[in-house]
């Protein structure tokens, strides 16, 4: 049996990416859909100014707009497997774009519209391969940046580690006043709406809807 090092970590291995790495990165890419949609009203709220509606959410003043908006625009970005560093913050979805692209132009696949789910999905499929590949450890970094980059704007961090608010709205008040709940009976319920509450499945799916119009928000 092969030892190797991890990748990522250096950790003594059977596999050239350890389970803990793994999982770390699955975990990051399955927040991606969420911390999107988020994104995407963060930028519609510097944009918008006082809707009428905004006024009564209780956020923190933004850290400007201008982090929002290179996150989410375009940007022409060098291939990722070359090795030029890269200067400035990459949009959003040109970071996934671009792994994707390595994935598909590797493995000979079809490729993926560059939709955050699409490719948040592809890349999940093709973890185990990922975590194969020579580069992992800059794709773990540069996932794990954007998830931190997301999350300080957005200030959907963890506020404890049993309950944090939701990254979407409430299907019945659109309020964002959701509120996960680890562990819970329910995946997340909506503080103003006693009826509003959501197993995974449901939450899943709103996060599913929410990400699709959120996409052709930016599109427009
Ligand atoms: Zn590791
Ligand atoms: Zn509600």
């Amino acid at each position: 049996m092969n030892i190797y090092e991890c990748f990522v970590c250096g950790d003594p291995q059977e596999s050239k990416t350890c389970d803990r790495c793994r999982n770390g990165i699955r975990g990051d890419l399955l927040q991606l859909p969420e911390l999107y949609v988020h994104l995407t009203m963060s930028r519609q709220r510097v944009q918008g100014g006082s809707d009428g509606r905004s006024g009564k959410r209780l956020h923190a003043p933004l850290p400007g707009r201008d982090d929002v908006l290179n996150l989410l625009g375009p940007a022409s970005r060098q291939p990722v497997t070359d090795a030029e560093d890269q200067t400035g913050a990459t949009p959003f979805l040109e970071v996934l774009a671009s792994w994707c692209e390595a994935v598909t132009d590797e493995r000979g696949l079809n490729p993926v519209r560059k939709h955050v789910s699409t490719l948040t999905a592809r890349l999940t499929a093709h973890l185990g391969w990922i975590c194969e590949q020579p580069w992992v450890a800059d794709f773990q970094e540069e996932i794990r940046e954007l998830v931190k980059a997301t999350q300080r704007i957005t200030m959907t961090q963890l506020q404890t580690r049993r309950q944090h608010k939701a990254g979407v709205r409430c299907p019945s008040c659109e309020e964002m006043s959701l509120w996960r709940h680890f562990p819970g009976d329910w995946a997340a319920e909506c503080l103003n709406c006693p009826a509003v509450k959501l197993d995974q499945r449901d939450y899943e799916d709103l996060v599913k809807a929410q990400a699709r119009d959120a996409h052709d928000a930016v599109k427009s």
